[in-house]
């Protein structure tokens, strides 16, 4: 479709707008291509214009203006999803929200900010009263909040706090709506499950409040275990550890670490599986006894590092959640990923079956959380990829044993989801974008109500025909 962007342009007045090429097609992508299937579906995806608001007032003026011209447009924060979730599938304009960067207040338990504050900069600015984030996606130094609501899930702290979707974790949300004259909603409560995980597709977070933790000087540990089982077991139970304060426990399968953990590796001996663990000073000598109960053999701690030795090594959260496998990438890029879960209470005998099954097609990588309130873990097991028939087989052979997969092969809500319509958010796209014109193509029920989800077809948005 061609847009009128002179119109548009002319009605933007003073805001500042970019549609030079090469600067339109890096603000059109997203980490899409850590899929070997999105890479292959949406590499010639590109918006038509980005917009960058510094206000409020200039995101309303931007949406009335496309709502008037039918114009779709995609919110962007810093684009780090893998997803594709950012990507402008029927072009369009990019809403750039990261000049809407502002912490706005900083109280006991709760901090208010701008959608397009990076996550890092929060904790920092909240750093001297103590408090920081409950938790935090691997991409903590890059991303924005807006996005993390919009398009992840959870990650660094979720072992203690659960995951974005656990009512508590986002206080509320301010949200502009995609109509002829936008209107601000105010979420609260369930409410802001609304918008909460809908990759933007049913309004634009302006402003969110966020529930606070205690902060510390969190110290990062590398523990040791020439049995993989032994590994997850203790990590389950180092879970379990209500008494020890913790933000992060990981578990990934030799060779994964000694191959793809370069700036660690000397500390990581061949063959050895590794646990990596974020406990809380106070909890330091508690959390040595624990590991010393279970044979686990404490291969880094940071607190003993001198400053010399720490210099050059990336945070531990970044060799964790989806940076192992960018990680893995890095050296090997035919490495991709899935995303499952290890429903509770069974989840080290499915870890088991599921891992004695594949074998080092898909090294384990567990990352464990508190999922109602139950200590479990997710999966996100690398996979050496062949073909996406095989790709697609290996999550046939989860599914049948009872291991949920969130495709992270696929761009839309649903297929990377529960895979069946989210009525509640669908609604709110009625009200608060009647006309689709927000990240068109992310949403299925939206765009194709009958679509039959047992069918295990992949859904393929009609404006990528475009592209084809
Ligand atoms: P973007 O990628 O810019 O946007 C994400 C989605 O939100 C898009 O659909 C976009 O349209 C929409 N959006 C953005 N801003 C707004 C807004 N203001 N209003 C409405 N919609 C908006 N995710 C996790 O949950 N946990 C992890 O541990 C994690 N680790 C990662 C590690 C790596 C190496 C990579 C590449 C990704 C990882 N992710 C993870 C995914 C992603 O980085 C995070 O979800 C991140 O928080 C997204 O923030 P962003 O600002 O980059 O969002």
């Amino acid at each position: 479709e061609n847009y009128d962007l002179a119109a548009l342009k002319a009605r933007l007045g003073g805001i500042r707008t970019e549609d030079n090429p090469a600067l339109v097609r890096q603000k059109s992508r997203d980490f899409y291509w850590y899929s070997p299937t999105l890479k292959r579906q949406l590499d010639a995806v590109n918006g038509d214009i980005v917009a960058f608001p510094t206000s409020e007032e200039e995101v309303l003026s931007i949406l009335a203006a496309c709502f008037a011209l039918s114009i779709p447009v995609t919110p962007r924060g810093a684009g780090t999803g893998n997803y594709g979730q950012a990507m402008p599938l029927a072009g369009g304009l990019v809403l750039d929200l990261s000049g809407l960067d502002k912490v706005l207040e900083i109280a006991p338990g709760r901090v208010r900010a701008q959608a397009g504050a990076i996550l890092a900069d929060i904790d920092e600015a909240c750093a001297a009263s103590g408090q920081e984030l409950r938790l935090h996606p691997s991409t903590y130094r890059t991303a924005s909040i807006g996005g993390f609501i919009a398009g992840g899930s959870g990650g660094v702290g979720s072992i203690t706090w659960g995951g974005l979707r656990d009512l508590g974790n986002i206080v509320s949300l301010r949200i502009a709506t995609m109509e002829a004259n936008p209107r601000m909603l105010h979420l609260t409560g369930e409410e802001v499950q609304k918008a909460s995980h809908a990759y933007g597709t049913n309004g634009i977070i302006l402003e969110v409040e966020m529930p606070l933790a205690p902060a510390y000087g969190w110290i990062e540990a590398i523990i040791g275990f020439a049995d993989f089982g032994e590994a997850a077991a203790y990590a389950n139970a180092l879970g379990e550890q209500d008494a020890i304060l913790k933000k992060l426990i990981s578990v990934i399968a030799a060779p994964i670490p000694q191959d793809y953990f370069l700036r660690h590796r000397k500390y990581l001996p061949d063959g050895m599986h590794v646990v990596l663990a974020m406990v809380a000073p106070v909890a330091g000598a508690a959390f040595e006894s624990f590991t010393n109960r279970w044979g686990g053999q404490m291969l880094f701690r940071s607190d003993l590092l001198g400053p010399e030795e720490a210099k050059g090594l990336p945070p531990l959260y970044e060799l964790a959640w989806n940076h192992t496998t960018l990680r893995a990438l890095r050296v090997d890029p035919s490495i991709t990923y899935l995303q499952t879960l290890y429903p509770f209470p069974d989840q080290l005998a499915l870890v088991e079956r599921i891992h004695a099954e594949l074998g080092d097609e898909a090294p384990a990588h567990l990352e464990f959380v508190r999922f109602d309130g139950k200590v479990t873990c997710f999966g996100l097991p690398l996979v050496r990829f062949t073909s996406e028939q095989r790709l697609e087989e290996i999550i046939a052979r989860h599914e049948a044993m009872g291991i949920p997969v969130f495709n992270p092969h696929r761009y839309t809500l649903e297929e990377g989801g529960m895979k069946q319509t989210d009525a509640v958010q669908l609604a709110f796209k009625r009200e608060a974008d009647p006309a689709g014109l927000l990240n068109p193509g992310k949403m299925i029920a939206w765009e194709q109500a009958d679509f039959d989800f047992d069918t295990g077809r992949t859904y393929l948005f009609a404006g990528l025909e475009r592209h084809a």
